[in-house]
């Protein structure tokens, strides 16, 4: 599996396996397969309550820790100076795990000034080999860097071809963040699987229409992370490093992007309200 090299020089998988809206009775399963198709990053959250599932997976996998990239995040709930170490050990505990490789402040709202000063602890004490952010728009990111000394070594942000942040993926570079994409096939959403420039290169290269909008954001330098609970999607999902997008097909795809997210406006104060007030794992 090919590896980026995050700003401290750690270094993550370019693909992962995300488990957002994997029950928790089904999450074991769910990355038991995915560890036996191949993969090595496994990003959940605090928020989708199934960190044990996970825990248990990797306990169960023999899989020496030091091949596995575990990525999870703190919720809003728990965001503020004192409160984030806690629901950091809380996290551990539920994974039965004694290290993260990244940590994440899951969205930018409450008090994450606070927890990025706790987080920026754990960093320093070795609790957690990375540390980042995830939903953070260019203001918030760059407000955060200014006012703290650890620049966040990843953005987790909604990336696909209907919404490519290419102006945004520029500012990350500049300021050495790894742009790491969630929702790679926006959520199946929008007719993705349907739409006619990616049906027509995925029959061009023999392969699948999510294969090819996985290839087309790792040849942009971006994590992928694509969801999937049946095992022939994971493994569909995995094999996307034998075939390579033209610089045509790369523009072909670019001219898909609408500047706008088909799943989430974090500007709308309706989903703040939503966010703040949500509370997992209480
Ligand atoms: P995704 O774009 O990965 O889409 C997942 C859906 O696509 C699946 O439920 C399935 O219906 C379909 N699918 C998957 N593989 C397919 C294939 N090969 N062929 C046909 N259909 C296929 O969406 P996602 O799960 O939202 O995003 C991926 C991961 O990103 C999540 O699991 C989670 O770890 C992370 N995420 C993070 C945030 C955040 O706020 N940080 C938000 C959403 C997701």
């Amino acid at each position: 599996m090919p590896q980026v090299t995050l700003n401290n020089g750690v270094q993550m998988p370019l693909l992962g396996f995300g488990v957002y809206k994997v029950a928790p009775e089904q999450a074991e399963q769910a990355v038991t397969d995915a560890l036996a198709a191949g993969y090595r990053l496994i990003d959940t959250a605090a928020g989708y309550e199934n960190e044990e599932g996970v825990g248990r997976a990797i306990a169960k996998s023999g899989i020496p820790r030091d091949e596995l990239f575990i990525t999870t995040k703190l919720w809003v709930q728990d965001h503020g100076q004192e409160t984030a170490k806690p629901a950091f050990e809380r996290s551990l505990d539920r994974l039965g795990l004694d290290y993260l490789d990244l940590y994440l402040i899951h969205q930018p709202f409450g008090d994450y000034y606070g927890a990025w000063r706790a987080m920026e602890e754990l960093n320093r004490e070795g609790r957690t080999r990375a540390i980042g952010v995830s939903n953070f728009y260019p203001d918030r990111l760059i407000d955060l860097i200014t006012h703290n000394k650890i620049v966040p070594a990843v953005n987790q942000i909604e990336t696909h071809a209907f919404f490519q942040r290419t102006d945004e993926q520029k500012l990350m570079v500049e300021y050495g963040i790894q742009h790491e994409s969630w929702g790679p096939l926006a959520q199946g959403g929008e007719g993705f699987f349907d739409n006619p420039v990616l049906v027509d290169i995925a029959r061009a290269h023999d392969k699948s229409v999510a294969q090819i909008a996985l290839r087309w954001l790792i040849q942009r330098d971006i994590v992928v992370i694509p969801k999937s609970v049946r095992p022939e999607r994971m493994a569909e999902n995995i094999d996307v490093f034998d075939f390579q997008l033209t610089d045509e097909e790369m523009a072909r795809i670019a001219t898909l992007d609408t500047g706008r997210s088909p799943i989430f406006d974090h500007h709308d104060p309706k989903s703040v309200e939503w966010l703040s007030a949500a509370r997992f794992n209480t």
